[in-house]
Order: structure tokens, then C-alpha cells, then sequence
């Protein structure tokens, strides 16, 4: 259909180059038809000479880039009114809103992945050597913490002299430590202990044993477990172990682990917009609209977040801003005028479905946050 709107050169136009038949798909012509009204491949039957060939090719991008600011301009301009358009018929002169839809979401990943550096994260915890619960003792018992000579420090000091917490916690400290060394030197043992216990306690213990040897003993895959260690091969165990290896891999590099996340918004909102629309749905219950003009709505309004989101982004970049909640309000106004203009009810209704809406989209968006969060962990 896209051809329709190319202008070729006019030399291929011309009444003695068109055919009776379609080049392209065989069909019935008549000399009046400019196009084939089966396959819209323009009517001419003359050479392709250079230029004719270029010209199309310059016609096509011409005719995208004004398919392209048409729907960027009716989206930034009108709320509401190019869903109105697009639902009513009017599609060809926009862009298809999906496919839209997901050029902007690469766009913006794009940004994000160069942008967000959290690796400065895992500078930061390497830097410092995560401290263990056992390193802040000395051999003796004594604590290892900087107290300076301030007097309130000193008086601290002696107080949990005084209540010889220090022996105490150095207690459980060797008990945590010689229990430790009881695993590693017997991992299967101790592994395979909790064969028999409840699910909880079960996968807790595993769990213990695998990060003990992750971080002791230099674990590193699946196989190796089943084979050093003769731990056996069941769905369970490698769950476990890819619970553990993620939560050692997060805590030694959080910023590498929040890029990961990051990167993956822009994609969940293919998942998240059909199960939004399904409450865009019920909302509008009464309306017309089927559950495709409603979803159709939501990728519209979506592109435009990805857009203000993308201006955010480059004004925060060459003006080192942060002007996040400026796009945010208009969003939300935004959101606003194209639910009252696309599904043209008054103000009082329109705001109460609004705040639904919002409400459950907020609520959405939580539990795909922490299954996100969780999914990532688990496959980090
Ligand atoms: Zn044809």
C-alpha cells in the first residue's frame, strides 16, 4: 500500500509505458490504472534506467519520513486523536503504531545501555572488599573497629567491654567458622543431609552449602557440582544453584546487575501493555471499542512516554540535568486529555477512570517489577 504514496519519475508515468497486465502480479490492467489495484506496484513497463531506480528509492524514504512526522506530529500535538484516527480507519498516512511502538522501545534502549553506568557500583563494592562479619574481629576476640580518640567512642568502647559482648559474638563467629570448615571439608555430606528434611529447611541448607562453596572453593558451574562434588542432577539442585551463583554474582557486582534490569524494561512493556489493556478494557466496558482499539490506545500513548523519555534523556546528557519529573507531568497530563479526547467523555468521569487506571497501573507494574527482579537474579 506504502506505493501508492511514491511519486515515481514522470517519465515512467507516461499512457505509452503502461502495460495490460501487472508486472509484478499478473493481474487484468486497464492503460487508466496508474497502480495495480491488487498489488498497488505502479503501471509501467519501461526500463529502469538509473535514475528511475534511484528516484524510487528516494520516493520510498520520502514517503516513510512523512508517514513518520505525520504520527510523530498527530502523537505530540493532538492526544487522543491519532488512536481516533487509526481505530476509525484513517491508518496509511501513520505508521503502523506496533511497529512504532517498538523502534522507539529500541531507541531508548539504546540510550539507557549507553547511558546507565551503574558498573561504578561494582567499583565501589570491590574497592571495599565487602566486609565479612568475621573480619571485624581480631584474632583475639578484640574489636577491629577504628574508634579513634573521641571520648564517646572510648566510652562505647568500655561498655561492650563491660558486657563482654566481644567474647560473645567472637563465640558465634568461631562457630560460624568452624561449622563453615565442617562443610568444606565434607560438602556432599552436609549437602546431602537435608535430603530428608522439609522443603524449606531443605533448600535453605543446599542453598548455604553451594554459596559456601562458591565463594570458598571457586564454584563456578553446574557441571562441576554434579561432578566434583557427586551432588545429584535434579531440577531442585539446579535451581538452587543458580539461586545462589545469581545472589553471589549480584552482590559482588550490583551495577552490572541493574544494567542487566534496566536493559530489559523497554521489552517487558510488550508483555505489559495486553494485560494493561484488559483493564483499559473493562473501564470503557460500555464503549464501542474493541480490546484491540484499547490496546492500540495504550501502544500510542506509550510511544509518546518512549519519546518524552528520549528527550529526557538527551537534555539530562548535554545539560547535565535531571529532568525526569518535568516529562513525567507531562505525560501525565497528556494521558489525561487523550483518554477524555479519544473516548470523548466528560471531565468528572474521565477523571475517576483515570485514577483507576493509574491505580492499577501502578499495581501492575510493581509485580512486574519484582518478577522482573527475580527473574533476573534467578538468570543473572
Ligand atoms: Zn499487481
Amino acid at each position: 500500500m506504502a506505493n501508492k504514496l511514491i511519486s515515481f519519475s514522470k517519465k515512467r508515468d507516461q499512457l505509452k509505458y503502461r502495460g495490460t497486465s501487472c508486472r509484478n502480479c499478473g493481474r487484468q490492467l486497464d492503460l487508466s490504472d496508474k497502480f495495480c489495484p491488487n498489488c498497488s506496484q505502479a503501471n509501467s513497463t519501461k526500463k529502469l534506467t538509473l535514475r528511475d531506480f534511484f528516484d524510487e528509492f528516494f520516493a520510498n524514504i520520502i514517503s516513510y519520513d512523512s508517514k513518520l512526522l505525520k504520527t510523530l506530529s498527530a502523537l505530540l500535538w493532538r492526544p487522543g486523536k491519532i488512536t481516533k484516527d487509526y481505530v476509525n480507519g484513517k491508518r496509511v498516512s501513520y505508521t503502523n503504531p506496533f511497529r512504532f511502538l517498538l523502534s522507539l522501545a529500541i531507541i531508548y534502549f539504546l540510550a539507557i545501555s549507553f547511558n546507565s553506568d551503574f558498573s561504578k557500583l561494582d567499583e565501589i563494592v570491590q574497592d571495599k572488599d565487602t566486609p565479612s562479619f568475621s573480619s571485624f574481629f581480631g584474632d583475639n576476640g578484640t574489636l577491629n573497629l577504628d574508634l579513634g580518640d573521641h571520648e564517646e567512642q572510648k566510652e562505647l568502647s568500655n561498655v561492650i567491654d563491660s558486657l563482654k559482648l566481644s567474647e560473645e559474638i567472637q563465640k558465634i563467629s568461631n562457630q560460624i567458622k568452624t561449622k563453615d570448615s565442617i562443610t568444606l571439608s565434607h560438602p556432599t555430606e552436609s549437602f546431602n543431609a537435608f535430603a530428608d528434611s522439609t522443603f524449606g529447611a531443605r533448600i535453605s541448607g543446599k542453598y548455604k552449602v553451594i554459596s559456601l562453596l562458591i565463594n570458598k572453593q571457586g564454584l563456578k558451574s553446574y557441571g562441576t557440582l554434579l561432578d566434583k562434588y557427586s551432588i545429584e542432577d535434579t531440577n531442585e539442585n539446579k535451581i538452587v544453584f543458580n539461586s545462589a551463583r545469581s545472589v553471589n554474582k549480584f552482590s559482588k557486582q550490583p551495577g552490572s546487575f541493574l544494567n542487566d534490569l534496566i536493559s530489559k524494561l523497554p521489552f517487558a512493556t510488550f508483555f505489559f501493555l495486553p494485560l494493561f489493556a484488559i483493564f483499559i478494557w473493562l473501564a470503557y466496558i460500555r464503549k464501542k471499542y474493541t480490546y484491540t482499539d484499547h490496546l492500540i490506545f495504550s501502544f500510542h500513548n506509550q510511544s509518546l512516554l518512549f519519546i518524552l523519555l528520549i528527550i529526557s534523556f538527551l537534555v539530562d546528557s548535554v545539560f547535565k540535568v535531571d529532568s525526569g519529573w518535568i516529562f513525567i507531568s507531562i505525560f501525565s497530563i497528556y494521558l489525561f486529555r487523550a483518554m477524555r479526547i479519544f473516548y470523548g467523555q466528560g471531565t468528572l468521569k474521565t477523571i475517576v477512570k483515570y485514577l483507576f487506571l493509574n491505580t492499577i497501573f501502578f499495581i501492575l507494574a510493581g509485580i512486574s517489577g519484582i518478577l522482573l527482579f527475580t527473574g533476573s537474579l534467578i538468570t543473572y
